[in-house]
């Protein structure tokens, strides 16, 4: 059983180094006496931004809890049951939900997995777009935001796995969408794929507060916070009155050892903005009805979804560090077994 683990916790910017590719000698395949559990024949992996932090010891516990330094790495991934101690569970039942970096798991809390109803659309979909990140762009921006017909709405990290979903949702609504990223080729992507109105690349915009304004002369209603620091500074010198603020992410920070400052924060009071942060994990109990939702929607072809795939467990750590340089276009996700 082929597994990623974490070396040691970590300071500063993640390498692929601190992670390491080992093979079991023995292959643990049994479930510990008395567990109603499941095993798991792993297929896709997801990459996400929070796993960063899970890599560091903090002293007070965060909503996840930190990795163990020397064990496998956990995240969000795809599995097939290979057996089942669990009544509600059989042989071949397609799952989602917390696995191990890993080709096979021992899941002895299976109550906390997705069961995958749906075929017909690609199961790596369920690492994305029918996963976290799918549930994260739907609450955060039809509950978080409350959005309008006609509002002004920027998308931060817009061609990533949550961005891509919350620039759709807002032109589905009939909204002025405005998107960040950081090459040519996803502003490329955000215009001619996603339908975005404009897309700028922020890596190449030397006065960030100028660029917004060129983009939005009216002002922001709606701002999809994804990145924090510097984007997040100038957005607050441009939102207009009782504009919202849904702060989903702040990924530019989560490798800083001293997260930078941000100081407008007096257009809050002035403009009337409110500034909601909100944890996906909160909301999982409305997982099937959001997919009940948007599968027609993929299946008409009016919500479109971009991967990036990687192939081999042994190219996950590099496929994580890849987004905090935003080397991905589009989900990342890392293909261990085709079913
Ligand atoms: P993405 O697929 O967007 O991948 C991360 C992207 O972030 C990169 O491709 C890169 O895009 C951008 N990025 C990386 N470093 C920086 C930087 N220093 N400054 C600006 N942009 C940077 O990730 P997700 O869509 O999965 O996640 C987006 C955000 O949502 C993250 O902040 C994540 O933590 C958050 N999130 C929050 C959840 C919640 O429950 N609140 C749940 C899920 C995600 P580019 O090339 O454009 O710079």
């Amino acid at each position: 059983n082929k597994k990623v683990i974490l070396k040691n916790y970590i300071t500063g910017f993640v390498k692929e180094t601190d992670m390491e590719l080992i093979t079991s000698d023995t292959i643990q395949l049994k479930l510990p006496e008395g567990l109603p559990g499941l095993i798991a024949k792993n297929l896709y992996l997801s990459c996400d931004p929070y796993m960063r932090s899970r890599m560091s010891k903090h002293d007070e516990p965060s909503y996840v809890p930190d990795f163990v330094a020397g064990s496998v790495i956990s995240g969000f991934g795809v599995s097939k049951v290979v057996y089942s101690g669990h009544p509600d569970f059989s042989v071949g039942d397609l799952v989602w939900g917390m696995i191990g970096w890993e080709e096979y798991s021992v899941i002895t809390n299976p109550e906390s997995l997705f069961k995958i109803k749906d075929i017909d659309v690609p199961l790596s979909y369920y690492t994305g777009i029918l996963g976290m990140p799918g549930l994260t762009a739907y609450i955060g921006f039809y509950e978080i935001c409350s959005p309008k017909q006609g509002e002004y709405v920027f998308v931060s990290a817009a061609s990533g796995a949550v961005g891509q979903l919350v620039g759709q949702f807002a032109k589905l609504m009939g909204c002025y969408v405005v998107g960040s990223a950081g090459s040519d080729e996803k502003v490329d992507l955000l215009k001619s794929k996603f339908d975005f109105d404009e897309a700028f690349n922020y890596k190449k915009e030397p006065d960030l507060n100028a660029t917004l304004k060129r983009y939005f002369p009216k002002g922001i209603d709606i701002y999809f916070e994804n990145v924090g620091g510097a984007m997040l500074d100038a957005v607050l010198l441009n939102m207009r009155r009782h504009g919202r603020i849904s702060a989903c992410g702040m990924i530019s920070q989560y490798n800083l050892e001293k997260p930078e400052g941000v100081y407008n924060l007096m257009p809050i009071i002035t403009k009337r903005i409110r500034f909601k942060g909100f944890v996906i994990l909160d909301y999982y109990h409305r997982y099937y009805k959001f997919v009940e939702k948007i599968i027609p929607d993929i299946r008409q072809g009016k919500i479109k979804y971009v991967e990036d795939q990687v192939e081999g467990l042994e190219n996950a750590p590099a496929a994580l560090v890849g987004l905090y340089k935003g080397l991905n276009v589009g989900k990342q996700l890392v293909v261990i077994a085709h079913e």
